[in-house]
């Protein structure tokens, strides 16, 4: 599919025009950022991976009738998908304190949450991404009340879902950060951007080990080891040899006798 011009770049994605009326191009890159861009890197493989991995969740969604943007992965790095107005607000949902939530209020590290958390966030990178409360929300208009509470049943349903889906291959999901956008002449809100170990907290069940950007944030160590992990237990991995292409030496054709 011919990529048009470059409608957006963030940290780890860029966005494309694509050829189809109301659609765009995803393209993931290796680039990694921590602690609001202050700590960044290249990591080859880590956009392959994610895309892969946020292509089997978001259809997986889409199945279960959670409406997504995606449409369908085109390549490695690429996903064709419904252009979106991004809601300024990042949902935050938690199901086990760490992170920032045992920072900024003192929780224990490891908290089991009674009940799932849902925490907002603006985006805004200047600001340093700050928590904003549902009455903030409101006020300035970042979201109508019918929105607001249709996304939070659709953070409901999507933890539900993936804590099950995790469980079922040995992986704890700590927590998770979803964007939702409007689509279409009607404003549908739908889920947008990516679900990936970029965005997801995930603990191996038994030995609590980091599959997730906090082998990153953390220097923990091989990052992409950690995500293949995840894609091999959710079985995606089975284009293993494209993250890095395996060349084989070119074969020396034994000579034959002429008669
Ligand atoms: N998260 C994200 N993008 C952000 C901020 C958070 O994907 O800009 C995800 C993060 O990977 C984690 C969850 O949201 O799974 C909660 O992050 P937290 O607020 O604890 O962020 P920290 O400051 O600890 O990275």
């Amino acid at each position: 599919m011919k990529k048009g011009k470059k409608l957006y770049e963030g940290k780890a994605k860029i966005i494309y025009a694509s050829p189809e009326k109301n659609l765009v191009i995803q393209h993931f890159k290796d680039d990694a950022t921590a602690f609001n861009n202050q700590k960044k890197a290249t990591i080859d493989g880590k956009g392959i991976l994610n895309n892969r991995i946020s292509e089997y969740i978001l259809s997986n969604l889409n199945e279960v009738g959670i409406k997504n943007h995606l449409i369908k992965r085109i390549n490695m790095r690429e996903q064709l998908v419904k252009s979106v107005e991004i809601i300024p607000i990042e949902f935050v949902v938690r199901n086990i304190a760490t992170g920032s939530l045992t920072k900024r209020l003192g929780i224990e590290e490891g908290t089991i949450l009674d009940y799932p958390l849902i925490e907002y966030c603006l985006k805004n990178d200047d600001l340093g991404d700050p928590l904003v409360s549902r009455e903030h929300i409101l006020s300035f208009n970042w979201m109508n009340i019918m929105e607001l509470e249709l996304i939070n049943d659709q953070c409901k349903r999507i933890n539900d879902f993936l804590q099950g889906m995790f469980r079922g291959v040995g992986i704890k999901l700590v927590d998770f950060k979803l964007e939702f956008g409007r689509s279409g002449q009607d404003n549908e809100i739908i889920l947008a951007d990516e679900i990936s170990p970029d965005t997801c907290r995930l603990w191996d069940s038994r030995t609590e080990k980091k599959l997730d950007k906090d082998i990153f944030r953390k220097d923990l160590g091989n990052l992409i080891e950690g995500y293949q992990e995840v894609a091999k237990r959710l079985d995606i991995l089975h284009e293993q040899s494209n993250i890095r292409p395996i060349k084989f030496p070119k074969p020396k054709a034994v000579k034959i006798k002429k008669k």
